[in-house]
């Protein structure tokens, strides 16, 4: 693939920094615009990995030219961002963070902490308001970045706390960046879709957003019984107006890149028809990977990057978060792939030394092999949820072309 960078080069290695997982990279975040002029596969759903398309003559590949900028939000000073922020989370709650900031006692105030959710898997730690508003800041500055243009792809792979309550946290979650990102879009866009590939059910979100056609969620997670957060089944669809507007797969262990990616685009097709949404979000939790420590899903940074490929070629404003994640070698390796989709690059497969690269053995390659696990997503299982996921989609109204 040629590429021309126009004006500076993303530093796509710094995504694998695993130093830069989770709180301790929240807390400092930066924006940076960067333009690049490339050409890129014909095939939409074409390799998206240096190994594969080492197979395939560049030669003979049919480019065409298009020109994507693509902000990467990763900067301090957008913490300032969080003044300006709709008022979503409950007040109460939100003072509650703020008093827990410089607090370095952990037994103090266990009631309260209770109550607002801040036990087991959301324990409270030193700085924790400034990281959720650096967070929530940062995917509010990538939509800003959408509104005003500045760029077709705005990136925050600290975001994506799909589970956070307006008024409590819960999953790892303290402020729900997502929802407040789409209410904010939902100011300048008539049609908001969400897409949700981490291994857990976007409950949060989702509910949000129930009862209005002005947001469509779309969420692939396992789930089975006692599996967090328990929702997302076939049958859960939204209420009133918002009735089947949500979109869901509940999915069983196992599952693989290709039969993934068969799915994603047999119900993304269908809901691009019929809903033709004007902005995208998509939460990219990669806890679904192999090698994971939920240990669920099979799934490959390629299976998920040709997911966000096939995305990207509707040409419509979209906004890449993170989310879950637990193996930190692998979260990195997807996040970067993601991001070298999204600005029109090929990656090299060796990893570049730095840091951490010695994480990255034994084979110190951006790719990484699905295992031969079996697929619980048998045949019979899905003809039971796919059929009933189409026929929830033919109750709406498709949107006419020029509303
Ligand atoms: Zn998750």
């Amino acid at each position: 693939m040629e590429v021309t960078a126009s004006r500076e080069t993303l530093k796509v290695d710094d995504c694998s920094d695993p130093n830069s997982r989770g709180i301790k990279r929240s807390a400092n975040l930066s924006i940076d615009v960067c333009q690049k002029q490339c050409k890129e596969e014909k095939d939409e759903t074409g390799p998206t990995c240096t190994k594969r398309q080492s197979s395939t003559s560049v030669n003979s590949q049919q480019n065409k030219l298009r020109l994507r900028k693509v902000a990467y939000v990763w900067n301090e000073e957008m913490g300032e961002v969080c003044d300006l922020l709709p008022r979503v989370p409950q007040r109460e709650y939100v003072d509650f963070l703020e008093f827990l900031n410089d607090e370095d006692d952990s037994e103090k105030e266990q009631e309260r902490k209770e109550e607002f959710g801040m036990n087991h898997d959301c324990p409270s730690v030193p700085r924790i308001f400034d990281v959720a508003k650096s967070v929530t800041a940062a995917s509010l500055r990538g939509v800003q970045a959408l509104v005003s243009n500045e760029c077709q792809v705005a990136i925050n792979w600290t975001g994506g706390w799909h589970h956070g309550r307006r008024d409590e946290a819960a999953g790892f979650c303290y402020m729900n960046d997502v929802v407040i990102s789409l209410l904010q879009l939902t100011q300048t866009y008539k049609r908001v879709l969400y897409i949700d590939l981490d291994l857990h059910h976007g409950d949060a979100v989702q509910d949000a957003f129930a009862h209005t056609p002005k947001v469509m969620t779309v969420s692939f997670h396992k789930h089975s019984p006692g599996f967090y957060p328990g929702s997302g089944n076939v049958d859960d669809v939204g209420h009133g107006r918002g009735r089947y507007y949500s979109v869901n797969l509940p999915l069983q262990d196992g599952m693989t890149d290709v039969l993934f990616f068969s799915l994603f685009k047999g119900v993304l097709m269908k809901v691009q028809k019929i809903y033709q949404p004007s902005v995208v979000v998509i939460q990219c939790g990669a806890d679904t990977l192999v090698g994971d420590h939920m240990n669920c899903f099979n799934l490959t940074p390629s299976g998920i990057a040709n997911c966000v490929n096939y995305i990207l070629h509707w040409n419509i404003p979209m906004l890449l978060l993170g989310g879950g994640g637990y193996n930190t070698p692998n979260t990195a390796r997807c996040w970067t792939l993601l991001t070298a989709v999204a600005v029109g690059v090929r990656l090299n497969s060796e990893i570049p030394d730095h840091e951490f690269f010695l994480d990255y053995g034994p084979d110190y390659q951006l790719e990484i092999s699905p295992s031969n696990r079996q697929n619980l997503n048998t045949k019979q299982y899905l003809s039971k949820i796919v059929p009933t996921i189409f026929n929830n989609l033919d109750q709406l109204k498709p949107v006419s072309k020029e509303k």
